[in-house]
């Protein structure tokens, strides 16, 4: 039987990283000799995988735009070598990248598997050792034909993982989702829940472009004219992490005025809830009507990570606000669900 080819892609992060006198940092070169040190890795029953190593490596809260296209090419180049591929990255923007990336691979029909670690492989019980071989198998096997994350027994969809623990090693989670599988002593998907690619569907790389975005949360007492002027023409997309099902104070009654202006000036202004589970429905009280009536978009179940990765990605197509708007409370790539 002929064995799966996986391209494993390391951009840094715990897994990797090396205590030092500021902390934990990456080592250049460390990969490659610890994952030639897994013995697992080198069963005939696992897939056969490579190492691209990312120079400079990073710690992921340094990932941003140049670096989710820089993996994005790295998949595009690599598309036709391999059966699946698996990034390694840091735990804290993994979430975002997962997101960007499911929505940057148009077409993608092999597994995508992004996963790291809480306790870097250079140290005692790294949860790293579990989660890059299940990894590799999953992206060994002609399952999931999408963007995922693996971590800690759980595989969730990308654009639905939010990470959920600053230290346990189950750190993500899929509050609005079933998970796509769970490894046990065996590897259990859950089928129907998979996303249905296009058959023979060909891969293209949107690479994305720098976009001025911002996120801002809602807490009792704001005063919404502090924030007017972060609301200019510059700002583009904003996501507005709301109380509940989308509300904001209407004691203060200036946020729906200032959403108005952002929308004039045709920013995008994305209505998600700071609730990690359940989804916004605008209007349903008095204190989500005036948002929009103001022109924002409801986000729905969509985490903020991909509510902000799907802004940068409609942002980077090129479509009128328009089409942007209508998009962003449409479901592209199983991100949200109505
Ligand atoms: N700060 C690290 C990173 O995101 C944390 C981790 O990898 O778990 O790169």
């Amino acid at each position: 039987m002929n064995r799966k080819r996986v391209c494993v892609i390391y951009t840094g992060g715990t897994i990797g990283m090396f205590p030092t006198e500021n902390g934990y940092a990456p080592k250049k070169g460390f990969f490659a000799q610890a994952m030639g040190e897994i013995s697992d890795l080198k069963s005939t029953r696992m897939p056969q995988w490579e190492l691209i190593e990312f120079d400079p490596l990073l710690d992921s809260s340094n990932i941003a735009v140049s670096q989710w296209n820089q993996i994005g090419r790295a998949i595009w180049e690599n598309y036709n070598s391999y059966d699946g591929f698996v990034i390694l990255h840091g735990t804290d923007t993994m979430a975002y990248t997962a997101s960007a990336l499911s929505f940057m691979l148009e077409g993608l029909s092999k597994p995508v598997v992004i996963t790291g670690s809480q306790i870097p492989l250079s140290q005692l019980r790294s949860d790293g050792f579990d989660n890059i071989i299940t990894s590799i198998m999953i992206a060994g096997q002609d399952r999931v034909k999408e963007v995922c994350l693996y971590f800690g027994g759980k595989l969730i969809r990308g654009n639905r993982a939010t990470k959920s623990s600053a230290d346990g090693l189950i750190a993500f989670d899929s509050p609005n989702y079933p998970y796509l599988a769970e490894a046990g002593i065996d590897i259990e998907y859950n089928d129907t829940v998979l996303y249905k690619s296009e058959e023979k569907s060909q891969l293209n790389l949107v690479e994305l472009k720098q976009t001025s975005i911002g996120v801002l949360k809602i807490f009792p007492g704001i005063q919404f004219s502090l924030f007017e002027s972060i609301m200019t023409e510059r700002l583009q997309g904003i996501v507005l992490e709301t109380f509940g099902t989308g509300n904001i104070p209407s004691t203060d009654n200036e946020l729906p005025h200032i959403i108005e202006k952002a929308f004039n000036h045709g920013t995008i202004v994305t209505v998600c809830s700071q609730c990690q589970s359940g989804t916004v429905r605008l209007g349903a009280y008095e204190t989500s009507s005036a948002l929009s009536k103001a022109g924002a978009v409801s986000g729905f179940n969509m985490t903020t990570e991909a509510a902000v990765a799907k802004l940068y990605y409609l942002f980077s197509l090129g479509l009128s606000r328009d089409r942007i708007k209508e998009l962003m409370e449409e479901d592209m790539r199983g991100e949200l669900s109505k």
